[in-house]
């Protein structure tokens, strides 16, 4: 029997939001099918071993925890997560730790931290003087909508190399101008969508298992259907609550 192997990168310091929910998202998704399922925690100090998993997380942070794991994702994990990458493990990254997968991340003070290249997009913090990108975010993925919420001072901008993941239909994404939210690249996935994002986004969810129990080597078809109508009333709140933000004007000052 194939066992999928998670990653949780940085659990005690980039899980701003409760993002972890993201990895109790994934576990149950596989054992709901009978598919057994594996997390490790990878915190500072951790060595990573490229081809010891089929899926690795990590969530945001604010900047002062992104400083303390920014030197540690550099210098003692960027080489085997760029093997595991080339080897097409799943990644995905979420707010803070999607700003890291990029060249660099500018915070509000301080010097730029460097990312470590996996998409090629950067990110700038404008400065505390100027509004964060705060709110419930949807927007539109192959079709279907995503949903979350977004608290994020930096902006994020993609270079070539990097397609956006989704189109913005309400609230501020990557950058609040040119209406992209997140960015993929091969199997790396960035976005802002907190909440945590997968619990609502089953579609979404089952996208990445699918390609992590592809790259675990494991027999198509144990993606069956699951009964997903409590997610699907959960992402059908979250986008009325949503739209009821856009016409209250709780974005007003987005101008
Ligand atoms: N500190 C980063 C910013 O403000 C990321 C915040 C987060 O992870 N929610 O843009």
């Amino acid at each position: 029997m194939t066992t999928l192997r998670i990653g949780h990168l940085y659990p005690r310091h980039m899980n701003l939001y409760g993002d972890r929910g993201n990895v109790v998202c994934l576990v149950n998704r596989c054992r709901w099918r009978g598919i057994s399922v594996t997390v490790e925690a990878i915190g500072l100090g951790d060595a990573i071993d490229p081809d010891g998993y089929d899926l690795i997380f990590v969530g945001g942070g604010p900047d002062r925890e992104q400083g303390r794991v920014a030197d540690d994702l550099l210098s003692l994990k960027a080489d085997a997560l760029r093997a595991a990458v080339e080897r097409q493990v799943v990644l995905l990254a979420v707010c803070g730790g999607y700003q890291l997968l990029g060249r660099y991340y500018r915070p509000g003070d301080g010097a730029d931290l460097p990312g470590l290249g996996l998409l090629d997009l950067y990110t700038e913090h404008p400065g505390h003087r100027v509004h964060r990108c705060i709110g419930n975010l949807t927007a539109t993925w192959n079709g279907a909508t995503l949903v979350g919420f977004e608290n994020h001072g930096g902006r994020t901008h993609l270079g070539a190399a990097a397609t956006p993941l989704a189109t913005v239909a309400q609230g501020w994404g990557n950058n609040g101008v040119d209406h992209t939210e997140g960015a993929t690249q091969g199997t790396v996935y960035g976005t802002y969508l907190h909440g945590s994002f997968l619990p609502k986004n089953p579609a979404f969810a089952d996208h990445l298992l699918a390609q992590a129990l592809a790259h675990a080597g494991a027999a198509p078809g144990l993606l069956t259907p699951l009964d997903d109508s409590i997610e699907l009333r959960a992402l059908a709140t979250a986008v009325r609550l949503a739209g009821e933000q856009q016409s209250t004007g709780f974005l007003s000052w987005k101008i």
